[in-house]
């Protein structure tokens, strides 16, 4: 008897109407004779309307009862889906799981699961709901695990059921090439590696969130992204060796959560970029990417790099707070540009993709203001307005485009 884990994200369960067919995509899987656990999102927009609410009452608001609040748009979804299979005819609950994380409130990682009296449940024919995006601290308290966590707890869960599957229904058919939404000519794709979706993921195709790919990856999970509007089968993660049709490039991933610093006139010795990046650090600010350019007078450089957009305003006075320590000239902070990534292990063994991604982008006339690289990706970052040529342009001369 198989065991799986489905999870709907928040357009699957928009409404009530959206629910009740979510239930009876989960009964036809109970027909089929298989042990489930689904695991839900908050319905589309509930969670940014509780996040607004508490920025409303508080703006500097403890990030405790932070989560408190934004953990609640799961729970709704979690009792009217048991609520609607119980009218279908099927034991099903809500079930309040001990997900055990960390005490990082906004940003928890899911720690261990004790899913043993679930699982006996589970066994005797009974279907489990558990909300998704939440978990309990160190602590007691409620926490979340950050924008998307919901497919991290599905993973979570079946890697702890040693499920068979963990299927994540979306208002996409699958991963794309790239985000669908943006270039009509993006091609479904049948098989993506664990390394390829995490670089994709992580470099914002926000499809899966990065934690469950990471997971799925630790714990070998199968996971499939498929539609829960269609019936069309979806994509899956899988071992590089179950990959038959090698590409060089798999996919072109965008973030728009970048903004980009440019420190003026650093003074040109050691130690410089330790006095910048020292202080960001401890406050933990991440950088990404990184360049060093030497200004017109060869005694000083200037240093760009880029922050998430949401850290932009706290570097930026760090920086200040530092500027008779380092002794730079001018700071400038730019929040209007975007990463754009070519991600796929081809590139291990295939020398040229950058090399294709400089010339695409000079074609069109798009600056390249930093670039970065790992083993299987290529970053450039770009000004935002040209997010979608860049994306159309790229997708094309890699050859990724669909047919017809
Ligand atoms: P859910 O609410 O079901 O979790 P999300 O909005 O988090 O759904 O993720 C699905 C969205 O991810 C799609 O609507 C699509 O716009 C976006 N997306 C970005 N990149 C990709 C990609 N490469 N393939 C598929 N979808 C992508
Ligand atoms: N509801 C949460 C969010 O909107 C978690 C999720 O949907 O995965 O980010
Ligand atoms: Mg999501």
């Amino acid at each position: 008897m198989a065991r799986i884990v489905q999870k709907f994200g928040g357009t699957s369960v928009a409404d009530v109407e959206r629910i009740k067919k979510v239930a009876q995509r989960v009964k036809c899987e109970v027909d089929c004779g298989s042990e489930v656990a689904v695991v839900v999102s908050a319905m589309a927009g509930a969670t940014n309307q509780l996040i607004a609410w508490t920025r409303e009452t508080s703006l500097l608001h403890d990030a405790r009862e932070y989560d408190v609040v934004i953990s609640a748009g799961e729970q709704v979804t979690a009792g009217l889906l048991a609520l609607a299979l119980q009218d279908l005819g099927i034991d099903a609950r809500s079930w309040q799981i001990p997900i055990a994380t960390d005490g990082v409130h906004g940003k928890a990682r899911i720690e261990s699961i004790d899913a043993a009296e679930f699982r006996r449940r589970l066994a005797q024919g009974q279907v489990g709901v558990v909300a998704g995006f939440q978990g309990i601290g160190p602590r007691g308290r409620i926490t979340t695990l950050g924008r998307g966590g919901s497919d991290t707890s599905a993973v979570a869960l079946a890697a702890a059921l040693e499920a068979d599957r963990c299927d994540i229904f979306t208002d996409v058919d699958g991963v794309y090439t790239t985000d669908p939404r943006i270039v009509a000519k993006a091609r479904k794709l049948d098989r993506i590696t664990y390394e390829e979706m995490l670089e994709m993921a992580s470099q914002g195709a926000k499809v899966l969130q990065t934690r469950s790919v990471e997971m799925a990856m630790n714990h070998r999970v199968r996971v499939q992204v498929l539609s829960s509007f269609s019936d069309t089968p979806g994509t899956l993660v899988v071992d590089e060796d179950e990959i038959v049709e090698k590409r060089v490039v798999s996919g072109i991933a965008y973030s728009r959560d970048e903004a980009k610093i440019t420190v003026q006139g650093v003074p040109d010795r050691p130690g410089v970029a330790a006095a910048i990046f020292g202080p960001l650090a401890d406050d933990a600010i991440n950088v990404d990417m990184i360049v060093q350019s030497a200004s017109e007078d060869g005694r000083t450089a200037d240093l760009t790099f880029t922050v998430a957009r949401a850290d932009l305003d706290r570097a930026v006075s760090v920086l200040e707070k530092g500027r008779k320590g380092i002794g730079f000239a001018a700071l400038k902070p730019d929040p209007n540009v975007v990463k754009v990534s070519v991600i796929g292990i081809g590139m291990r063994s295939h020398a040229g993709v950058a090399k294709q991604m400089f010339q695409t982008l000079a074609d069109k006339g798009i600056n390249i203001q930093v670039i970065s690289t790992s083993e299987i990706k290529v970053s450039v970052l770009i000004a935002a307005e040209y997010t979608e040529l860049a994306l159309r342009a790229l997708h094309t001369a890699y050859g990724l485009d669909a047919a017809g």
